[in-house]
Formats: C-alpha cells, sequence, structure tokens
C-alpha cells in the first residue's frame, strides 16, 4: 500500500471576542399578545363551558351532605369524602381506574376532535379568559390596551393599571381558597382567613396558589400552553389524517389581499386573488398569537376564536364561511373524513372498558376493612384450663362516614373460646385495634399450622357487610 492518509491541522485557532460576529439573535424576546375580543358560536360555546366549568368548581365544595362537606379531600385524615362514598389510601384502584379513564377520554377526544379540551375546558384557557375580560373591561379594547402600554405613566394609566392588578389579585386570591376549601372545610377557611386566624401552612398555601392564579392567567399564559403543558407536545401522536382541527383552507383563500368591497367575487378571482383579505383578524383573536394560515402549529388550541374572526369577515364580504374552519386533513384535500377508524374505535372500547370497571369498582365497594396480625412473640400457649391459646391483634376499619356496630366471630376450628369483644362499635372513617385471644382443646388440634378467618359483619341499610380476612392457629403439641 503505498497511498498516504492526507493529514490536515487541527490546531484549535483561539479567536479573539472582537472577531466574533454575532449575526442573529437565537433567542428572541416574547412580544405581549394583546387578544382581540370576538363573538361567534365558538366563543359562545367556549363562554358556555367556561361558567359551567368554573361554576362547579366554585360551588362544590360549598355543597353540604349529611351535616359535612360533600367533597373533601382531606389529606391529614388520609381520606376523600364525595358525597357519601369515602376513599382511602386502601382505595387505590378507584384512583387508578379514574387517571386511565381520564386518559383515555383525552385520548379519545383528541384523535376526534385535535386540542378541545386545551381550548374550551382547560382551566389554564378559563381562567386566562377571566383575566382577559377584565383586562378589556378596564383598559378598553385591544388598540386602547396597545396604546396604553406605549404611553407614559399618568394619572389614568395608574388608576386602569391599580383597578385591573386590583381585580386580577381578588379573582386569585378567590381561587386560592376555594381550591384550598377543597382540602380543608372551606366554611372555616374563609372565617379564618378573613379574620386573620389562619395556621402558617394553610396561609402559606393559599398564598401560594393566589400567586400561581396570578403568573399564569395573568402574565404566563399561551407560555403554560407552548412551551410548558406536556400534553401539547405529545398530543400530535394521537393526531390522523381524520382528526378535526382549526384549519385554513390555502386553496381558496390564497393568493390573500386587500381588496374593495364593491368588487364581485368574479373580479376579484380575475385579478388572481383568493378569498383571504389579509386583514389579520384571524391573528388578532388568537390567544397563542399565532398565524394559522401558516398550517397546522402545536401552538394552537383549537379554540376555534379564528373561526369565528374569519366567519365574521366572509359574511361581511359576502363571501361563503369557513375559510377558517373545523376541519380534517383529509376534507381539506377534497375527501371525506372517516369518523370510525380503527384508532378511534380502539380508544372507545377501553374507555368503555375502563369506565365499566371503574363503576364496578366503587358499587361492589365494601365499606368495611379487616386486617388481622398474628403476635409474632409466641407461636402458642397453654392456658390454666389446658387449653392451646393463639393472641392475635385486629383492626376494623369503618370506610363509613356513619358510626357502625361490628360483630367478630372466628371460622375454623372446633369449639373455640373467644377472648375478647365479640361486639366493637366505630365511628365513621374510625379504625379500632383489638386484642383479642383464641383458645381451642388441643383434642380438636392436629400438631401444626391451621388455617382459620376471622369474620366481621354489619349491617348498613339492611343490607349485610362483612370482611373476612384468613389467618393461622398453630399448635405446636404437647
Ligand atoms: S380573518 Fe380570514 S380573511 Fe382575515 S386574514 Fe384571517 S383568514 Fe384572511
Ligand atoms: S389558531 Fe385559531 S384555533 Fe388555534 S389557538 Fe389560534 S385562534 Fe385558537
Amino acid at each position: 500500500m503505498t497511498e498516504k492518509i492526507p493529514v490536515k491541522d487541527v490546531t484549535p485557532v483561539k479567536i479573539e471576542k472582537s472577531q466574533v460576529q454575532i449575526t442573529k439573535p437565537s433567542y428572541s424576546a416574547r412580544s405581549r399578545i394583546y387578544v382581540r375580543s370576538v363573538q361567534g358560536m365558538f366563543e359562545t360555546i367556549r363562554r358556555l363551558f367556561g361558567l359551567i366549568m368554573i361554576g362547579l368548581f366554585a360551588v362544590a365544595p360549598w355543597i353540604q351532605y349529611d351535616g359535612s362537606q360533600a367533597i373533601l379531600f382531606d389529606l391529614a385524615e388520609q381520606r376523600f369524602n364525595i358525597f357519601g362514598l369515602t376513599l382511602w389510601p386502601q382505595d387505590l384502584t378507584v384512583l387508578a381506574y379514574t387517571l386511565i379513564v381520564s386518559a383515555f377520554g383525552l385520548f379519545f377526544i383528541t384523535t376526534f376532535a385535535g386540542r378541545v379540551w386545551c381550548g374550551f375546558m382547560c382551566p389554564q384557557t378559563a381562567w386566562t379568559y377571566i383575566f382577559v375580560w377584565f383586562e378589556e373591561k378596564i383598559e378598553g379594547a385591544r388598540n386602547k390596551r396597545i396604546k396604553l402600554d406605549q404611553r407614559k405613566m399618568d394619572a389614568d394609566k395608574a388608576m386602569r393599571k391599580t383597578a385591573k392588578h386590583f381585580a386580577w389579585v381578588s379573582v386569585s386570591l378567590l381561587t386560592a381558597l376555594t381550591f384550598v376549601g377543597y382540602f380543608m372545610p372551606i366554611n372555616e377557611l374563609f372565617i379564618d382567613f378573613f379574620t386573620f386566624d389562619v395556621g402558617f401552612w394553610t396561609g402559606f398555601w393559599v398564598i401560594f396558589f393566589t400567586v400561581c392564579t396570578y403568573g399564569n392567567a395573568g402574565y404566563m399564559r399561551e407560555i403554560m400552553c407552548t412551551h410548558m403543558c406536556p400534553y401539547a407536545r405529545f398530543q400530535s401522536a394521537m393526531f390522523d389524517k381524520d382528526t378535526f382541527t382549526v384549519a385554513y383552507n390555502g386553496e381558496r383563500g390564497e393568493k390573500r389581499g386587500p381588496r374593495s368591497r364593491k368588487l364581485t367575487p368574479e373580479d376579484v378571482h380575475a385579478k388572481g386573488l383568493g378569498d383571504c383579505v389579509d386583514c389579520n383578524l384571524c391573528v388578532q383573536v388568537c390567544p397563542t398569537g399565532i398565524d394559522i394560515r401558516n398550517g397546522l402549529q402545536y401552538e394552537c388550541i383549537n379554540c376555534g376564536a379564528c373561526v369565528d374572526a374569519c366567519n365574521g369577515v366572509m359574511e361581511k364580504m359576502g363571501y361563503e364561511k369557513n375559510l377558517i374552519s373545523f376541519t380534517s386533513e383529509h376534507e381539506l384535500a377534497g375527501g371525506t373524513t372517516k369518523i370510525f377508524r380503527p384508532k378511534l374505535i380502539g380508544y372507545a372500547v377501553v374507555l368503555a372498558i375502563m369506565t365499566s370497571l371503574l363503576i364496578y369498582d366503587i358499587a361492589s365497594r365494601v365499606p368495611l376493612e379487616v386486617d388481622i396480625i398474628r403476635d409474632r412473640n409466641s407461636l402458642d400457649r397453654e392456658t390454666n384450663e389446658g387449653l392451646i391459646e393463639n393472641v392475635y391483634t385486629l383492626k376494623v376499619l369503618n370506610k363509613s362516614q356513619l358510626i357502625q356496630t361490628y360483630n367478630i366471630e372466628v371460622l375454623g376450628l372446633t369449639d373455640p373460646k373467644f377472648m375478647g369483644n365479640t361486639q366493637v362499635t366505630v365511628e365513621g372513617g374510625g379504625v379500632y385495634t383489638l386484642p383479642i385471644s383464641v383458645a381451642v382443646d388441643p383434642i380438636n388440634l392436629e400438631e401444626g399450622t391451621q388455617k382459620i378467618y376471622f369474620r366481621v359483619t354489619t349491617s348498613v341499610n339492611g343490607e349485610i357487610v362483612e370482611s373476612t380476612e384468613p389467618s393461622t392457629f398453630i399448635f405446636t403439641g404437647v
């Protein structure tokens, strides 16, 4: 082999700072979005959903059931009360099923209609719209707000800014108090908070959630949706060519451009123009500040505001509506949307199965839990009467919200003598720990270990509720 490998000099060359030429900034600062208000079908639907959701959030913790707060996630006592149902850490399956149902519900709805959850139901969107509503009422419409922000500080500007921030802080504080009210009695929380009588941690969480709400809905807004929400990132995995998303019909709209309203559609087309008048309204109403005419973008939350805005323009121009619409990629390409497709059916089937399991799990739930622990210090012992005795600790957890009386019996032994209470009363949500011993005549025993059962029964609304726990009885021989 005679050919030589060419050698290249790779000695690092030191570049002086003054030689570095910055051509383009790698990071551009965020420009503030001034959302323009819009009227239309999707705006009405969003307001309706927002009102229902916020109304439910605000009212639910105030509802009383059987003399106590109907919905209370009592972390200190480790139990969740949801009307008559009390969930304990042992009821993890209910939580697991609920999360699975929520996840598949979201997958199903996203595959069918894109990010409609984000646009119509997400708390981030709902609270942002409340904040924007106050902003608009106090500072004025979009153009006025832009001018106000460009203006130097004067008395009018200071007054408007103060009023806006006061309104934002008030909404944030009420939101935080309501949210914390899901975790502790809300009546007491409101009274204690406004009489400055709350404990340190309660006060801390109220202030913490106030700051979070204020920051998120007042300043973060679309940043949460575009940069922080994980859902925005993995939603594309669920999209297919039949998913309904907000899209611009480029074939119909281009070439975009302004024109006189007096021109007939034929004149317009003769000039080579499409139906988009390039009014920019679709961009101005967009809460994430994108231009939907640039195609499907991950920032789009499918809120439909641009559809409403563009339909208004089309109406004024005397053009057909839906230049921007909820449509599928197939439909946009001239085909038809396939509603029943394997992916969607798959999600629907899993959703139906998991919902059934969740309902079954809640319906078949026994409001009683029994735990039996065998005394590990001694296997067995002989009593003064010559009986063989084993000692246990029985725990009875009343998972209902009412006081209950329980009967205890032992099964699986011949003529056992039960020493301890055979009946105990436990308050709602309480645990009763009971030391008991079981003694048996050795002639009724075989040497070794015998399986036995402790059965605890009670009656709830005329129905027998029981829990049977296995344990062992040990006879080491005489
Ligand atoms: S609102 Fe409609 S007409 Fe106006 S710029 Fe947007 S797409 Fe074009
Ligand atoms: S592009 Fe349209 S649908 Fe998407 S977020 Fe903006 S306004 Fe809403």
